[in-house]
This record gives structure tokens, sequence and C-alpha cells, in this order.
């Protein structure tokens, strides 16, 4: 039999060799051919005398990327489109549709024939849930295994639940499960998850042993007088466990997940029954998750668009794909030594310039310490390091940036040293070569006038720490050619991070948009609610941390010196509020700056941190908490930055909803349940969004009042999504 995706050889000891190799992908994905070929492929094992047993193996590096999530997103929208007509025939559809994958695993179990994957690199989603179905797993040390799917609002829906919470410890088991966390071949291995780790040569060799060595077809769970690893669910010991766990899950989510929320009833009930039982529990379970607007917002942002944003679905389509060789960056600081060493990582020679020779050695000594820390946790080597630092030059003289190709500025968010860094850098840089700033508020057309080549010129916005955020926020300044706009997002790509493009505005999208949250979170302060309560409300809406927090990481000397200078640019136009009064007694009488200087609105204390009891004296004493409404205040935290998004949209500063998504989880995690702002609006729906802006204007201040094209699409009730159906490009240069 021939199959697309994979070849079945069978050798004179009956293993059959079953090799996954996918035409034309670089990563095995599970689509609905794959899952019909495997279960062909099952019944070709089980039916044949002459095969003893099977080896799954992949003829790529990796194992497999997981299941392609688009075909989820077919099977809901054939859901939504017959649930009008018949519900229960569209919900059962939904039922059977989304358990095949757990079927067909299910299947391989039972076939009587031994499995055994032999998985190498990366393994994620149903491609872990493969292995697991297997009767035996061996790895190679490159293996990078998870269950990542509560990050795209779903969880392991193929039997992923039920086998880990029986193959390993409860608490192990769970934490896996709920985090998305990925496990290296030795942590996999102690976990039990995996049998054996050699090289990757040897995966199949270690895999035929062990089908030789006679390997059981029946899984002990299948086996009478099966224990679970950590007893029943009610026991002694499920007693201890079982409430916790849920404590733990409610601490980490504040129940916002729905995915994760379903996935422990999943485990608990599951646990409780035999294995076939367990399965369809868990597909009930899994079907209804789809259902959540929680899942299809985060599989549209978090998986559809965010593979087209990494795939530069705004690259301008008649520009030739950029050489880039060398990267110029201006400013060794906090900033540019970050951009120095992922621009490095991804094979790219760098020139890293500062003031003078001691200030640019101490930027390449941030990617030396980078390396030792990966090498210390065995992520990296020496011949690594050594390689990664021969590309970083580091340097006070601009004549080295003559060959490149791009050169990016990131010294201090000062106008005249910016213009003089321009200037010095354009003297000496190729006629072509492209000149980006990493400025976090000032508007890049302004910029650009210090340029002889405006149309070279672009904002390239990174957030930090840069190593770790996988966003990047382009701007086009006015006159920016979109050879420009190439030469970024190409660079982007290659440095494997996501691109969102921006028109040029104060602030842009993602640094306007968080300065809103963090003045929400002082104008409750000015309100009199408790700082403690701010706080928790933030994270409660789903926020990575309150807003008084994120201030002392943005700094508020910072944030201060954004106060001046709008009010500033502003003149008469600029209106104060409370918050300056407590911005400029914190920052210029208290000389409170936040984490940097080590006390802000917190106290900080090496990795400890307390809010600052000293806080009452600013802000006077707070009232009761109980004279606030914790479900307002974070509905107060949530709609001012989605107002703020529709608003910057409204401006065309934003110009496809799902940069306006993706960029609100990756660039300042917007409540990712969500899926982000702008799916925020469209899930609450325009009409509801507009009446709470209203009755937030009335009761908190003319900020929250909703713009023109919200009332607009509120009478129509018109959603982002089908008003500007992403891929729209509405390039407004005249916007800047
Ligand atoms: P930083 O103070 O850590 O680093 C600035 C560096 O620029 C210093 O090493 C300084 O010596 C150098 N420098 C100053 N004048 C110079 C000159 N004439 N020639 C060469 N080097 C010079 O600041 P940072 O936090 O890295 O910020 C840099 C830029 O990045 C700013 O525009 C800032 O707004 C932006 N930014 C910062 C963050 C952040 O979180 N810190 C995030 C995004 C963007």
């Amino acid at each position: 039999m021939s199959y697309k995706n994979f070849t079945v050889e069978t050798n004179e000891d009956g293993v059959a060799l079953i090799t996954w190799d996918m035409p034309e992908k670089s990563m095995n994905v599970i689509n609905m051919t794959v899952m019909e070929e495997l279960d062909a492929i099952i019944d070709q094992v089980a039916g044949d005398e002459a095969i003893k047993g099977a080896i799954i193996t992949s003829g790529k590096s990796a194992f497999s990327g997981g299941a392609d999530l688009t075909m989820l997103e077919g099977l809901l929208r054939e859901f939504h489109k017959r649930q009008g007509k018949d519900a229960e025939a569209a919900a059962k559809a939904l039922f059977d549709g989304s358990r095949k994958l757990s079927q067909v695993y299910r299947k391989l179990e039972t076939c009587g024939k031994p499995f055994v994957a032999a998985v190498s690199g990366t393994c994620m989603g149903g491609g872990t849930e493969m292995a697991l179905a297997c009767h035996g797993r061996i790895v190679d040390e490159g293996l990078k295994m998870g269950l990542p799917e509560v990050k795209v609002g779903l969880f392991p829906g193929a039997g992923g639940t039920q086998r880990v919470m029986r193959m390993t410890d409860a608490q192990q088991g769970l934490q896996f499960l709920l985090q998305g966390r990925t496990l290296r071949a030795p942590q996999a291995k102690q976990m039990k998850l995996v049998d054996e780790v050699v090289s990757t040569r040897k995966l199949v060799a270690a895999a035929k042993k062990m089908l030789k060595t006679g390997l059981d077809p029946v899984k002990d769970w299948d086996k009478k007088g099966y224990k679970l690893p950590n007893g029943k669910v009610y026991s002694p010991a499920g007693f201890q466990f079982w409430p916790a766990a849920n404590a733990i899950y409610r601490r980490e989510t504040y129940d916002n997940y729905p995915g994760a929320r379903y996935l422990l009833r999943s485990v608990v009930e599951g646990l409780q029954m035999p294995m076939d039982l367990a399965l369809q529990i868990e597909s009930r379970y899994f079907a209804k998750v789809l259902q959540t607007p929680e899942a299809s917002n985060m599989i549209r942002s978090l998986f559809v668009s965010m593979q087209e944003l990494n795939k530069l679905a705004r690259r301008p389509a008649d520009q030739r794909p950029n050489k880039i060789k060398k990267v110029g960056i201006l400013g060794a600081g906090f900033m540019g030594a970050g951009i120095a060493h992922v621009t490095a990582q991804a094979g790219i020679d760098v020139v890293l310039i500062d003031r003078d020779q001691a200030a640019a050695d101490k930027g390449k000594t941030h990617s030396e310490e980078l390396m030792n820390k990966a090498i210390k946790r065995g992520r990296s080597s020496e011949e690594d390091k050594a390689r990664l630092l021969s590309r970083i030059e580091a340097t006070a003289d601009y004549d080295a940036l003559g060959d490149c190709d791009l050169v990016i500025e990131a010294v201090f968010e000062d106008r005249e040293i910016k213009k003089t860094v321009t200037e010095q850098a354009e003297a000496v840089m190729k006629s072509r070569a492209i000149f980006a700033s990493n400025t976090s508020t000032l508007p890049i057309t302004s910029l650009a006038e210090a340029s002889k080549r405006p149309k070279n010129f672009i904002g390239i916005h990174f957030f930090s720490p840069v190593e770790k955020m996988m966003l990047v926020e382009v701007i086009l300044g006015r006159r920016t050619s979109d050879r420009a706009l190439s030469m970024a997002l190409d660079y982007i790509k290659a440095i494997k991070k996501t691109p969102i493009v921006v028109n040029d505005s104060r602030g842009f999208y993602t640094s306007r948009v968080v300065m809103t949250y963090i003045r929400e979170g002082l104008m409750m302060l000015a309100d009199g609610v408790p700082a403690a309560m701010i706080e928790n409300a933030g994270k409660m809406a789903g926020m990575p941390v309150g807003p008084l927090s994120l201030g002392d990481e943005v700094a508020l000397d910072l944030a201060w010196k954004i106060v001046s200078a709008t009010r500033k640019d502003l003149g008469v136009k600029y209106v104060e509020g409370p918050l300056d009064n407590i911005l400029e007694e914190m920052v210029v009488k208290r000389e409170r700056f936040g984490r940097k200087n080590g006390k802000g609105f917190y106290d900080y204390n090496g990795k400890e941190k307390s809010l600052w009891p000293g806080l009452t004296d600013v802000t006077g004493q707070p009232k009761p908490a109980d004279s606030f409404n914790i479900e307002e205040l974070k509905l107060r935290l949530l709609v001012m930055q989605a107002l703020e998004t529709a608003r910057i949209f409204e401006e065309k500063c934003l110009t496809d909803v799902r940069e306006a998504d993706v960029g609100s989880i990756l660039g300042f995690g917007f409540a990712p349940y969500s899926g982000g702002t702008l799916s925020y609006i469209d899930t609450m729906g325009t009409p509801a969004f507009v009446e709470i802006c209203k009755k937030f204007a009335r009761k908190w201040g003319p900020r929250f009042k909703p713009s023109k094209l919200l009332r607009e699409m509120a009478k129509e009730n018109q959603s982002f999504y089908s008003s500007f159906p992403p891929g729209n490009d509405v390039r407004k240069k005249d916007a800047a």
C-alpha cells in the first residue's frame, strides 16, 4: 500500500518501519489525510500476520509540530453554520469530528501489535499524543516534547490528558498539562513519559531492540487490577491532592481559561473510569471547549493570525527578498545589547557601537553572559558561544557601519542624540542601507527629519527583554518606502520574531495602549482604590501583572518624561489629571523611579517585592475595598485598553485586525483568553461595549467616551473582523 505522508517498510524480522514525512512541508502536522492514512496503516499492521510490531518515526529532523488547527477551525465553522438549523446534529458532528484523532490513537493502542515511537527533536500536541498512545517511546537528546494546547485555549483532546495522568506522578503531570510546558529528554524520562534516550543515529535501532525484547501490546490500564500511579481520586491521598490542585488552577488562571477548566474536569472525571470511557469524557469536554469564544479567539489570534504574520502577510508583494548579512546597532545599552544578541543568534554579523569602546564591550558582555547561562543549562555549547561572539564587533568607530545592510539605533530616548547618531551613521552607510529607530514613543516621521534618506528610515520597535519577547512593532514614517518595510520584515523573520506594521503616531500602538493601562491604575489610586486591589484586579482580568507593577517595570520617571513631553507638545490641549500629581510626587519629589532604582509603587529587595507602605502619603488613605466592585475594576482595565486600540484603529495607525490582536497579546500580554484587544470588543459585541464605555464615561471620566467609529459600528451591530476583514491593507501614509 502506498501513502502520501508515510512510507511503510517491513523487514525480515517482521518489523514495520513507518516513516512520517509529509511532502512539501518542513514539519509533519496532523491533518485529515494524515489521520486517514494512519488509520489505514494501523489496519495494515494489525491485519498482516508477517508484521510483529511497528515503529513510527519521522523522515524529517523533527517528529511533529502537532495538529493543524485550521482543521479544527473548519469543524467549528461547519458547526456554527449548522447550529441554527439543527443544533443537536451540529453538536454531534462536532463531537464526532473532534474525536477522530483520539479514536485513531486508541485503535493503535489496542490493535494487538506493539508500536514504538522513535521520536527526534520537536514533538508537540497531537504528535506527543501519538507517541503516548504507542507502547514504547525512544527519543533523541534533542527532544522538545510538549502539549501546548492550553496556550491556544484548548487542551490535549486525543488522549493526552488521560495517558499523561496514568503514566506519571499526578502533580508533575497536571503541571505539564496545565502550563503547556516543553520537556527536554531527561525530564520526560524522569516523568516516565519516555522510556529511553539515545542519539538520533541510534533511534530506530533502539526501537527495533525494544520490539525484539518483547514489548507488551496491552497497556497496563487495559489490564485487570490496574492501579493509578497516585491512587484513586476518591482516596485519602486524592483528598490531599485534588482540592489543592483546584486551588492552584484558580490561582494560575483566575478561571479565565475554559481550556484549563475543562482539562481539569476531564482529568478528575476520566481517572475514575476505564480508558474507553475516560477518552469519551475527554472528547465531550474537548468538543465543549471548542465551542467557547475563548478557544475560537485564541486559535484565531495565537495560531492562524500569528502564523500569517510570521509568514510576513504585510510584506509588499513586489519587493525582492533582501539579503541581510550585516546589521549595525547604535547604543549598546539595555536594548541594543539584546538586539545584538538575537541578531547574531540568527547568524547575522553585528557591529555594536556605543560612545566609547568600554560601553560597546559592555553590550557584548551581555551576549557572553546569556550564552554562559545557556551552556550551564545544557542548551548551548562553548563552540556556539565562540561562534556567536565572533559575529559581534563591539566598537566606537562609525566607519564599521560602511557595509551594513541595516542599522538600528537604540541610544537614549532623546531627540538631539538620536539626530546626531543618525547623521553620523548615514555619513558612512551605503546609500541603499536602511536606518531604523527603536524609539518607544517618538514619532518616526519627526525622527526621519534628521535623515538625508527618509525613504530608508523606519521604526523597528523591540520589547524588553529582547531575547524573550516575540513581538516587534514596525513603524512606517510618512516617507518610509516599501523597500525599507520589506527589509525590516525580512530582518524580523530572520531573527524569528513576529512583526506587526503600524503607521506613525505618538506611542504607536503598543506603548500607547500600555500607557493607558498604567494610567488607569493610577486613576484608580486617585479614586481611592487600595493599591493591592488594583493589582489583583489587573491579574484577575488576565493581565500578566497589575498596572502599578507594570508602571514600575516601564519606569515611572520614563512615564513622567512621556507625560511631560506630551504636555509640552499638546500645550493648552493637554488635560491635567490627578495622575500627573501622583507621578510628579513619586518621581520628582521622592525619586521613586520603579524597579530600576529599587523603589516605585513597590519596594524591591532582589527578586522579592512588596507594595510600598508609604504610598498612602502620596495618595491619601484609600477607601475600604468593599466600596469598589472588583468586576467593575477588571472591566475598567480591559475596556480602557480595548477602547484605546479602537481609537488607534480609527486613526489608521493600526490597519489590520490581526495585528491589533496578536500585537496586544505578544506585546503587552493583554488577557490572552480574549484573543486580543479587538477580539475582546467583538466577543462582547460593539453595542454592549459602547454601552459600557458610555456608563464609565459618566462615572469615571471622559477618557472612556466611545469613539465615532465604535458608535457607528454599534448602531449596526458590526464587528471589527466582519467590517475590516484581515488582509485588507489600508496603509495610509497620510495618517502619520
Ligand atoms: P540605555 O540607556 O540602556 O542604553 C542607551 C545606550 O545608548 C547607552 O549604552 C548609551 O551609552 C548609548 N548612547 C548614548 N548616546 C550615544 C551615542 N551618541 N552614540 C552611541 N551610543 C550612545 O537605554 P535603552 O533602555 O536600551 O533604550 C534605548 C532606546 O530603546 C530608547 O530609544 C528607548 O526608548 C527604546 N526602547 C526601550 C525599551 C526598554 O524597555 N528599555 C523598550 C523599547 C524601546
